[in-house]
């Protein structure tokens, strides 16, 4: 039998540092709930390797209609791999859902039609006292940090989670004296607290996803663009995309002689960079 090679040894090492990540753990999927009230119903299924949780996207709380259309029940079925894997190249957004709360709503990127930002500026659109509105299909849906009728400054609150698996919170950090803000995160809107990677909605624009850290396994899910640019805020026919660190990051990964090079420095480091977490 062969040796086990230096290569091998090495390769393993890698993925073990830098691929499998944690995704909900078993007290944050039980936080996915709802009273009842305004017609909101939400149940979370789960195997060995994913959850699923499936929703009428109507609000728990009360809603208006501040545009012409009116939320109606929906059938939302995410499922997510309780083990994301950390996305080689960043996924950009596209318009729609990008993530679900723990009350079942969607979460979408911060642009309107028109490819304009939606939440503020001269393309601002109108929300409800909740933070949110309904798109023509009656889609309830939040396009930012929903800090009226959902996170109320609790420190250290699930919001949700995002298609690739990775929890969202509340930008109220134990360990931080102020709300983390998008300049304290990295290009996907993330950070990693603990060793665990989450996503932290702000008050600032891309207020809830910058990319995808993950890679997304539900193949129904339209990833059509990866980010590729070096400007950061790009945006591709509705698609938000801002990873260029990640990008260059994931250029790194190209050759076996930068894979050793990069296993020497994590080997080295007692903190690996937080790009290949
Ligand atoms: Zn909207």
């Amino acid at each position: 039998m062969a040796p086990v090679s230096l290569v091998t040894v090495t390769m393993v090492t890698l993925c073990l540092y830098c691929d499998m990540t944690t995704g909900l753990s078993t007290s944050e999927a039980a936080q996915f709930t709802v009273s009842g009230s305004y017609s909101a119903t939400l149940t979370v299924s789960s195997t060995s390797t994913t959850y699923t949780i499936s929703s009428s996207g109507m609000p728990d709380h009360a809603w208006q209609s501040v545009n012409p259309n009116t939320p109606t029940a929906q059938n939302h079925v995410v499922t997510v791999p309780k083990t994301p894997t950390v996305a080689s190249t960043k996924g950009c957004l596209p318009m729609g859902q990008i993530a679900i709360t723990r009350t079942g709503v969607s979460l979408y990127n911060p642009l309107a039609s028109g490819y304009v930002n939606a939440v503020e500026g001269s393309s601002a659109e109108t929300f409800d006292s909740c933070d949110g509105h309904a798109t023509d299909r009656g889609d309830y849906h939040y396009h930012k940090l929903p800090s009226s009728c959902l996170w109320q400054n609790e420190l250290d609150y699930l919001i949700g989670v995002a298609m690739d698996g990775y929890p969202i919170y509340g930008p109220n950090t134990t360990g931080y004296s102020a709300w983390l803000t998008t300049s304290s995160l990295d290009d996907c809107h993330g950070i990693t607290i603990g060793g665990e990677y989450r996503y932290v909605a702000t008050t600032d624009f891309p207020y809830l996803l910058g990319c995808f850290h993950g890679v997304i396994s539900d193949s129904s899910f339209d990833t059509t663009y990866s980010c590729s640019s070096s400007t950061n805020y790009a945006q591709w026919n509705g698609y938000l995309c801002s990873c260029h660190e990640l990008s260059n990051a994931a250029n790194s990964l190209t050759s076996l002689s930068q894979i050793v090079t990069l296993v020497g420095l994590v080997a080295m480091s007692t903190a690996p960079s937080q790009q290949f977490l």
